[in-house]
Formats: C-alpha cells, sequence, structure tokens
C-alpha cells in the first residue's frame, strides 16, 4: 500500500471502532500503525449516506473513488435489543454489507476489510473457537438475525473472490471496548454498562450491583489495539478467510475481573455486590488467537486494567456528551 496514493473509506468511521482507526492512524507515530505518505483516509458516519440504501452507497463510492475499505458499519446492540428485533438485525446488516461489497466490486477497491465478531459463532461448540468454525452450527438464539447477517460477509467474501477475484476479507474481534463505547444503561455491552452504573453509584453514594455471579469468562479487546490490528490487516494480511483478533486464552478475565477494574479506576469505596438472581448468560466463548500469533508474534496488547483506565478516563472527561 505504500508509496502510491491510497484512498481508505471508513464505513461506520464514528463508532467506537472506527473512532479507535482515526485515533491511532492520527497519533501512532509507527511506521507499522501510523499514517503513511500518499495515504488519505476518510471516515464516514451515518451523515453521509445510509448504507443500507444502494444509492447513496454509490454517491460515496463516486464521490471517494475508495483504493481500500475497512467495512465497520453495522446495526450492533447488546442481549436484549438482539432479542427484540431480529429481523432488523439481519436485514439491515444484509443491506449494508451487500452495498458496501458490490460498490467496492463495481469501483474495483483493491481490498477490503469487513468486520464479524466472536458472538457469532456456533452455540454449541468445543474450545477455543477458531476461524475454521464460524459455519459449523446454528449461532445462539439470542442474536441469529445479527449472527446469520455477518456469517454471510465470510460467503460473500469468498464470492466475490471466486466469481471476480475481488480482495475482500474479515475480521473476528471478541468484546471491543474503549473511548466513543455506547454507554447506555439499557443498552450497552458490559464493559460500559458496568462503567456507567458504577460512575452513578460513586457520584449518588448509592450501593453498586453487578448483576450475575460474576463467575462468566470474556476475552476483552482494546479498541486502540483492535485499531492497530486492523490496520495491519488492511496493509498486511493476504487470506480471504477471517482472522480472530483478540487476546490469547491466558488472557480470559472473568466479569467479576471486569468490575474489580472498573470499580479501582472509578475510585469507587461504596458497597459493591453481585446480585446472583440475575441470568449469567455462556459460561465463557473462549476464541484461539494462535492465527493472529503467527503472524504477529511480537504484538503488545495494552493490559487489561491500564486499558480500562484509560477507557474509565474518557468516560468520566466526556460524561456529558458521549452516547448513554
Ligand atoms: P458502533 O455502534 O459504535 O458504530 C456503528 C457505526 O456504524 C457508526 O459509525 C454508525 O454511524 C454506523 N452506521 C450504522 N448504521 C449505518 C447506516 N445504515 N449507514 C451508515 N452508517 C451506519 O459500532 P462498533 O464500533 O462497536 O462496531 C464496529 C464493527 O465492529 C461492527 O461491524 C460490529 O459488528 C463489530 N464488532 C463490534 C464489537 C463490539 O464489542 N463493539 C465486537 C465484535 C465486532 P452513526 O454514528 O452516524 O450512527
Amino acid at each position: 500500500m505504500s508509496g502510491e496514493e491510497s484512498v481508505i473509506l471508513v464505513t461506520g468511521g464514528s463508532g467506537l471502532v472506527g473512532k479507535a482507526i482515526e485515533w491511532v492512524i492520527e497519533n501512532d507515530k509507527s511506521e507499522q500503525f501510523g499514517k503513511r505518505p500518499g495515504e488519505k483516509w476518510v471516515f464516514l458516519t451515518s451523515k453521509d449516506g445510509d448504507l443500507r440504501k444502494p444509492d447513496e452507497t454509490k454517491a460515496i463510492f463516486e464521490k471517494y473513488k475508495p483504493t481500500h475499505v475497512i467495512h465497520l458499519a453495522a446495526m450492533v446492540g447488546g442481549l436484549f435489543k438482539n432479542m427484540k428485533y431480529k429481523l432488523d438485525f439481519l436485514r439491515e446488516n444484509l443491506l449494508i454489507n451487500d452495498n458496501v461489497l458490490e460498490f467496492s466490486k463495481q469501483y474495483e477497491v483493491k481490498k477490503v476489510v469487513s468486520c464479524l465478531s466472536t458472538c457469532i459463532f456456533p452455540d454449541k461448540t468445543t474450545y477455543p473457537i477458531d476461524e475454521t468454525m464460524v459455519h459449523n452450527g446454528p449461532p445462539h438464539e439470542s442474536n441469529f438475525g445479527y449472527a446469520h447477517g455477518k456469517r454471510l460477509i465470510d460467503i460473500q467474501n469468498r464470492a466475490y473472490h471466486e466469481q471476480y477475484g475481488c480482495n475482500f476479507t474479515s475480521v473476528i474481534p471478541t468484546n471491543v471496548f474503549g473511548p466513543h463505547d455506547n454507554y447506555s444503561l439499557e443498552d450497552s455491552h458490559v464493559l460500559p454498562g458496568l462503567t456507567h452504573k458504577c460512575y452513578l453509584a460513586k457520584k449518588n453514594g448509592t450501593p453498586f450491583t453487578v448483576g450475575g455471579t460474576g463467575k462468566p469468562l470474556r476475552q476483552f479487546i482494546y479498541s486502540r489495539d483492535l485499531a492497530k490490528l486492523f490496520i495491519w490487516t488492511l496493509r498486511e494480511y493476504k487470506e480471504i478467510d477471517p482472522i480472530i483478533l483478540s487476546v490469547g486464552e491466558k488472557d480470559e478475565v472473568s466479569i467479576k475481573d471486569v468490575a474489580d477494574a472498573i470499580v479501582k479506576a472509578i475510585d469507587f469505596q461504596g458497597d459493591y455486590s453481585f446480585d446472583t438472581s440475575r441470568a449469567d448468560g455462556q459460561y465463557k466463548k473462549t476464541a484461539s488467537n494462535d492465527k493472529l500469533m503467527k503472524y504477529l508474534p511480537d504484538f503488545e496488547f495494552t493490559p487489561f486494567d491500564q486499558a480500562v483506565k484509560e477507557s474509565v478516563e474518557w468516560f468520566v472527561e466526556n460524561f456529558e456528551t458521549c452516547r448513554k
């Protein structure tokens, strides 16, 4: 990619992952991850056009003539939104993905990196989960609309490659967190949701209660680490098959570890407990990052506590204006 003019279009550029890629491109001084000469990065929001609509998507491709695309835009949400709006999750994501990939083909984009998720893997599976298992059985009932929509990106990538030689690939991140997350109390992922809850408990002098036993295990990736890995994937990764972007199995943490890190980062001194009458969700969904580590054995992930601290600081500083 270096040495020539590249226009890199990032769909979903205003979201958690898009903002992290923008941050790394602007702030990382290394040749490996920072902005390179000859690169123009364009970060899109839904205000630039509704990617569910072919005419608006086409207008974006016509305007920017991208040579590369990082495709993040998606209808995204927590468990309850996923359970309630299964058809919307399926249709909206199918439409967005179909438009972005088809216009990438029509405008002869050299490479597209799209985004899957570890929550689309089969519900009944063996652990650790790896990249070869995406289609090996039905996803969890709670998010089958989102999961099937996302799985089809991998099928589209293979079909575009086999029929037209397109260089379209995808990555599979585990749970992402960081600045610009969605901190809604009703409909967010666990880490930003607990951050908001703990912040309010401190502010109001009320107890901090975490739903469930705190025992389930999860792998979290800091959005700025994920951003570096996305940039590496765009520049270096040659396969059409997806690659899991995650910390290793040994860095899996419990929900209690997450809550502890948040309590520490917020400096919450009040009453802190677990409501064991609440459901826990899946006990674990361990994914293997062996493939990533073969490519990038020296990649350094930000230590979990430090990443939580940076994210919490961002939330506190941006409390008035952040998504919540
Ligand atoms: P966010 O919800 O933070 O951001 C979603 C982005 O998509 C926003 O920029 C939004 O624009 C844009 N968007 C949504 N609908 C449309 C549309 N119809 N037309 C144009 N743009 C649209 O998502 P994340 O950053 O968390 O997720 C990015 C990707 O990573 C997604 O593909 C998601 O599935 C995947 N992922 C996320 C994980 C996580 O833990 N967050 C885990 C694994 C995968 P606007 O701001 O203008 O509304």
